[in-house]
């Protein structure tokens, strides 16, 4: 695997690494020898998950209970996990939250969360590892938007706000940060059958409205969205900054 996906030998950071998105990435980067650190709210799922990665793919992993919109939490992470690899040389923020109200019902408290996990999370955690970043050569950072990066939907206005900002907070970080050798970039999945869709996933006629919307003709796997963030982690995109890769299916090729 390594010989076709030619990685840096750092350590990437994986946030949300417990469950879903994040977990298949830090599998798909450690896959490619890199040494994955699991930030996940739920430090048992981020456990397992390590162990498992480590007893499959031989790398170094670590896992570490951490609130991400923590200021505190996130600096004991950074140096943990510094310690734990060896080296940061990647992030890929995929912690996130979703939750279904319309403007109407819209409360300043659902608004701060939802923003809070899915963005600003990201620029703090950014700014946490600035320096171990900036330490190795080929650093680069993924963050996970949405098709709701680049389309609207009416019931989750601040989902949709967060997902939009992943998408300049690239392009800024990008400009920025390609000075000192970094990527940084955005993955938007589609439909993907992880705990946060299951409620949709696991009731037949709600997926098959959502096959239906989707070209290809199936909802997509975790894995699918972690194949594209490992190329974009990867040598295979040393000339790829400030980009939004698509990884839906299709949905968003139509009206
Ligand atoms: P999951 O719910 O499966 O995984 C998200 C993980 O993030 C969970 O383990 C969750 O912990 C963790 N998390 C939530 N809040 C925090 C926090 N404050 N600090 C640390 N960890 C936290 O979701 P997905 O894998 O589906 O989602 C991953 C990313 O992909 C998200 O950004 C999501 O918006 C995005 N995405 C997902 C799509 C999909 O269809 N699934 C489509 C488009 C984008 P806990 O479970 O304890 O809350």
């Amino acid at each position: 695997m390594s010989g076709l996906i030619m990685s840096p030998t750092t350590g990437v950071v994986v946030t949300g690494g417990g469950s879903g998105i994040g977990r298949a990435c830090a599998r798909a980067l450690a896959e490619a020898e890199r040494p994955v650190s699991l930030w996940d709210l739920n430090d048992e799922e981020a456990a397992k998950a390590a162990a498992s990665i480590a007893a499959d793919c031989g790398v170094v992993t670590h896992s570490v209970s951490v609130d991400v919109t923590d200021g505190d939490a996130v600096a004991h992470a950074v140096t943990a996990a510094r310690e734990a690899l060896g080296s940061i040389g990647g992030l890929v923020h995929a912690a996130g939250i979703v939750t279904a109200v319309d403007i109407d019902h819209l409360t300043e408290e659902i608004w701060d969360s939802v923003l809070g996990v899915n963005l600003r999370a990201q620029v703090f955690t950014v700014k946490a590892l600035l320096e171990d970043l900036r330490r190795h050569e080929k650093s680069a950072i993924v963050g996970i938007g949405s098709i709701m990066s680049v389309v609207g939907n009416a019931m989750i206005p601040s989902y949709t706000s967060s997902k939009h900002g992943v998408v300049g907070l690239t392009k800024s970080l990008a400009n920025h940060l390609g000075a000192d050798g970094i990527r940084v970039n955005a993955v938007c999945p589609g439909y993907i059958h992880t705990p946060m869709m299951a409620a949709v996933m696991d009731d037949p006629p709600s997926r098959a409205a959502l096959e239906a919307k989707t070209p290809l003709g199936r909802v997509g796997t975790p894995e699918d969205i972690a194949k594209a963030v490992r190329f974009l982690m990867s040598d295979q995109a040393d000339y790829i900054t400030g980009t939004t890769l698509i990884v839906d299916g299709g949905v968003t090729s139509h009206d």
